[in-house]
């Protein structure tokens, strides 16, 4: 995994995901992502697994 391939996000927290500066491995996806150190979903999961209704 390259730094340029971990996808990186700024939305705000939300279920499994939250930013922050740490290497992950999203647990839905599987891609790599920057995120807070226990986030265990990259924000593109986090945001599809619940939309806000
Ligand atoms: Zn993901």
């Amino acid at each position: 995994m390259k730094w340029d391939e971990m996808k990186e996000d700024k939305r705000p927290k939300k279920g499994a995901w939250a930013p922050g500066y740490y290497t992950n491995k999203c647990q839905e996806c599987g891609d790599g992502f920057i995120g807070d150190k226990r986030a265990h979903s990259c924000a593109d999961c986090a945001y599809i697994e619940q939309p806000s209704k």
